[in-house]
């Protein structure tokens, strides 16, 4: 029987089954089994009515089951009431779309605002949704938007507001969008160039500073991240010209793109430059990252972290161990131009993407574990070539240009 695939019908059969026959503290286990992973939820289709929820999507109502389970004892319904309360209250929130993680963090601050905190947000184009005077927030179990009926139940816990503990599992272009990252084409405002198609939703660019009360947060770059380059929807015409001199279409179908090194420490550098990062007590980053991008970056973590220990005052110097600097990403290729050589113009699509030249290929990584490289069929044959060409075998490989 395989889990993933039950039925609600299965589930309450299951659960059912479990809650006669099975002692207080297995049934507890599976209670908590069985209530599931949670999402957030954020309706907006009664626009500027929102609601929020916290739900299992595979088990929307686990209290009309347990309800409707005769012989479920008492202590099972004070169970699943104090459980999921908790579970709201401590849980990592994973988002995977960048409307939620705003949308949920805007309306906490805007209408459960004893809970979160405020944010610094620009006139443009967060009016529009904060001025709104009919603008409402209805929360559904067990998010509780009465701050004192919450206190009540969970005293412990009393200073949680929920959105503590963060995991965001985005595209490469959304974290563009997110953290300001500029780099060429994305020096660029959405809208500001004819026939453009940047990362369209205005309010993810800067998304980023609704981190602003995060303590614990994941960086995700894992299936969302690898499916494309972020400039593989560029549609500005220097990235989509071809070009004799490279063995491949077009600057934004660039093959062996640095996706796992170079983009995503560019990220974390305008992270850090805008200042997104800097309050978050634990930082960490998860799927195919590689290694000398992981030991970068949590060096500066940690030495930050040491920074602040010493230095426990309101106002810090967000750089004091590391100043990004973004005009040096931005002008990749521009100091290497031979003096002597004829002066050609700096065309950005000659180093952006960026190739790959990590010692494992960021091609490599998938799904969290370096694959099988293709190309080569067996150990022998790299062998036998090894044998026949001796001296640097790879002179005269072109690799494309950097
Ligand atoms: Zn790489």
């Amino acid at each position: 029987m395989t889990m993933a695939h039950l039925s609600s019908n299965d589930d309450e059969m299951t659960f059912q089954v479990a809650a006669q026959n099975l002692p207080p503290e297995l049934l507890l286990m599976v209670l908590k089994q069985w209530l599931g992973q949670h999402r957030i939820v954020i309706d907006g289709s009664a626009h500027p009515h929102y609601t929020l929820s916290y739900s299992n999507p595979e088990n929307i109502d686990p209290f009309a089951t347990i309800s409707r389970t005769s012989d479920a004892p008492s202590f099972i319904f004070q169970e699943y009431f104090r459980s999921r309360i908790r579970s709201w209250l401590t849980d990592a929130k994973e988002f995977s779309d960048p409307t939620t993680f705003y949308m949920s963090h805007l309306l906490m601050s805007l209408k459960m605002k004893d809970r979160i905190g405020w944010y610094y947000l620009p006139n443009q184009p967060w009016d529009a949704i904060c001025q709104d005077p009919a603008l409402s927030l209805s929360t559904k179990f067990p998010v509780i938007n009465d701050h004192g009926a919450q206190y009540a139940r969970m005293k412990h816990l009393s200073s949680l507001h929920g959105l503590e503990k963060i995991k965001l599992d985005f595209t490469a272009e959304q974290y563009f969008a997110m953290f300001d990252v500029a780099i060429p084409p994305f020096h660029y405002r959405d809208g500001a160039v004819a026939g453009d198609s940047l990362y369209r939703d205005e309010f993810c660019h800067g998304a980023g500073h609704f981190l602003l009360h995060t303590k614990e947060l994941e960086l995700h770059f894992g299936d969302a991240y690898k499916q494309a380059n972020a400039w593989y929807d560029v549609q500005e015409a220097a990235w989509c010209e071809t070009n004799p001199a490279w063995n491949y279409a077009e600057a934004r179908l660039r093959p062996h793109v640095c996706d796992s090194g170079l983009v995503i420490d560019w990220i974390l550098e305008y992270a850090w430059y805008g200042g997104y990062l800097q309050h978050i007590k634990t930082t960490t980053l998860t799927g195919d990252v590689q290694p000398w991008v992981r030991e970068k970056w949590y060096d500066i973590f940690k030495r930050h972290a040491m920074y602040l220990e010493e230095h426990p005052a309101l106002y810090y110097r967000i750089f004091a161990v590391h100043e990004p600097d973004p005009i040096d990403l931005e002008t990749i290729g521009i100091d290497d131009e031979d003096e002597d050589e004829q002066d050609e113009a700096w065309r950005p699509q000659n180093h952006y993407p960026p190739a790959c030249r990590c010692e494992v290929g960021c091609w490599r990584l998938r799904g969290g574990r370096v694959e099988e490289e293709l190309e080569v069929k067996s150990w022998n044959e790299i062998e036998r070539f090894s044998d026949e060409v001796v001296g640097d075998w790879m002179s005269g490989v072109v690799l494309g240009s950097l």
